[in-house]
Formats: C-alpha cells, sequence, structure tokens
C-alpha cells in the first residue's frame, strides 16, 4: 500500500478540483445544454434570456443536488498502514488551514511532531487537543502545554478518552495510531481516512458535542498538572519520576541490552544504578 507522496498530493488536489460538487454541476449542465442545442434551447437563451436563465439555474440546483447524492454514495476513503498512516497523519498536521483537532490519549510525540504542531499556530490555524487526564502527570506534556498555551492553543483533558482522531478542514483519520514516539517509531498501525464533507462533519460535532461538551471534560490550565520529577539514570535528563521507566525513550531505544545507569532516579546524583535497581544507597527505600 505504500504510494508516492508527491504523487498522492498532485491526487489530492486534482480530486478537490473534479470532485467538486459545482465544478460537476456545472459540467452537467454545460452537456445538458450542448445536448439540447439540437431543440433552440441554446437559442432561445439568446431570444429569452430571463427564461433561459432560470431553465439554466433550475438544471444547475437540479444537478447540484444529483452530483452530491452522487458524492455521498461513493465518498473517497482509504484505508492504511503503518508507515501510510504516520504519513496521512503529518498530512493532516501540515495540510491544515482553518483548524485541526487531535485527539488522543497519550501525547509524548517526539520534536517533529510537536514543531509541526507549533508552527501551525504561529501560521494562525485553530488548533484543539483533547488528552486523556493521565497526561497531566506528564513531564513532557506539561512542557509542550507551555508553548502550545503561549501560542493559543487550546487543550483538555477527559478521564474517559480512548479514540485517536485526527481531523483538519478537509481530512479526518481515524486509526489506532497514538502520538507517542514508540508508536510512530515501531508500532503496526491501521486507519481510515476520508474527506467526505458530511462525515467530517459528523466528526466534528461528535468531537465538539460528545467529547469537548461532556460533564468530564476540563480545561487544560498550567495548574492541571501534578508532575513528579526524576531523572534519567543514563543521562540526567529531566523525566517523569516512574520506578519501572527510569530511562528516557531515545536512550532507552539505543541502550539495547544495556540496563546501567550512573544517576540516580530520584535525587540526579552519580550512583550506580540499573533499570531493576534505579535509586542511590540512599534512596533504596523510595517507593
Ligand atoms: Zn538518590
Amino acid at each position: 500500500m505504500q504510494q508516492n507522496h508527491f504523487i498522492k498530493k498532485i491526487h489530492n488536489i486534482l480530486n478537490d478540483i473534479v470532485y467538486n460538487v459545482y465544478f460537476q454541476s456545472l459540467l452537467v449542465v454545460i452537456i445538458f445544454d450542448v445536448f439540447y442545442a439540437g431543440i433552440n434551447l441554446w437559442n432561445d437563451f439568446f431570444e429569452d434570456m430571463i427564461g433561459s436563465t432560470v431553465i439554466f439555474l433550475l438544471l444547475y440546483v437540479l444537478s447540484v443536488v444529483i452530483v452530491r447524492a452522487i458524492h455521498h454514495l461513493r465518498a473517497g476513503m482509504n484505508v492504511e498502514f503503518n508507515a501510510d498512516v504516520k504519513r496521512e497523519f503529518h498530512d493532516i498536521v501540515q495540510e491544515s488551514k482553518k483548524h485541526l483537532y487531535l485527539v488522543t490519549p497519550y501525547f509524548s510525540p517526539g520534536n517533529v511532531v510537536i514543531e509541526e504542531i507549533l508552527s501551525k499556530l504561529r501560521d494562525g490555524v485553530h488548533v484543539e487537543m483533547v488528552l486523556h487526564s493521565s497526561q497531566m502527570q506528564n513531564i513532557e506534556t506539561f512542557t509542550f502545554f507551555e508553548r502550545f498555551n503561549s501560542l493559543g492553543g487550546k487543550m483538555w483533558h477527559h478521564p474517559k478518552l480512548h479514540s485517536k482522531i485526527y481531523l483538519n478542514d478537509k481530512f479526518c483519520l481515524i486509526t489506532s495510531l497514538n502520538l507517542l514516539t514508540s508508536s510512530f517509531d515501531n508500532s503496526f498501525e491501521a486507519g481510515v481516512s476520508f474527506n467526505n464533507r458530511t462525515e467530517i462533519k459528523n466528526v466534528l460535532q461528535h468531537i465538539q458535542k460528545e467529547i469537548i461538551g461532556s460533564d468530564l471534560i476540563s480545561e487544560v490550565k498550567a495548574d492541571s498538572f501534578s508532575l513528579k520529577f526524576g531523572y534519567c539514570i543514563r543521562s540526567r535528563q529531566k523525566i517523569n519520576l516512574n520506578k519501572s521507566r527510569p530511562v528516557e525513550y531515545s536512550e532507552y531505544r539505543s541502550g539495547g541490552s544495556n540496563l546501567n545507569g550512573q544517576y540516580c532516579h530520584l535525587c540526579g546524583e552519580k550512583a550506580d544504578t540499573s533499570i531493576d535497581n534505579p535509586y542511590c544507597e540512599a534512596h533504596q527505600t523510595y517507593n
């Protein structure tokens, strides 16, 4: 299912024109007019300007209705897997013009995605995100939120969120893909993307009314976070305090089977530590 990225973009632009309801309706009317030129409809146009204009408009409205119905029946939908799903996500962010909605339980996607989102805010795109409430303990989410919020982004958290929905003005992706570095790097993912206007509207309404409009939703503010900082036992970078994950993700990926560390996960002091025993002598009893 690998698709050439460039061809896909050209295809999208042509799709926009060729599958535009009004463009197609105009075509239908012109074909109809040419077809009936034999019975002088075309001549009438010049003889009886008002009458022909009414016929033209009626034909046009009728055509819009028919073409819309056909559109509804054969909406553009793609089923995608793995790398294609990830590229579709990037496309949805990058191609957003008016608004961008990112609904995802987890948020730790790494710098590329973070900068993509922030640059959209700088371009004046309205960006709204909904995360699971557990992310209010995530130091990466907090660091991102400060920048996101200062650029006008709106963020919500919900205790029951499990959907992954990414939506811009024209496209929607519903997928298994979480916004986590590990998911982008090496997870098997599947997703469905579509550009049907009615469905896009339905999804947007679902996000706005059912999710953001829900009783359990809270808007994220700086004081929504309750963070417990720890240190990566290898790089000493600040990460979430989590005894079972005392190593930052990139270190974990590059470390292979190496389980050892040089710092205490709790205090950051130099110490002989490991993934199994991440605390220094003084903090052995800390849980
Ligand atoms: Zn310590």
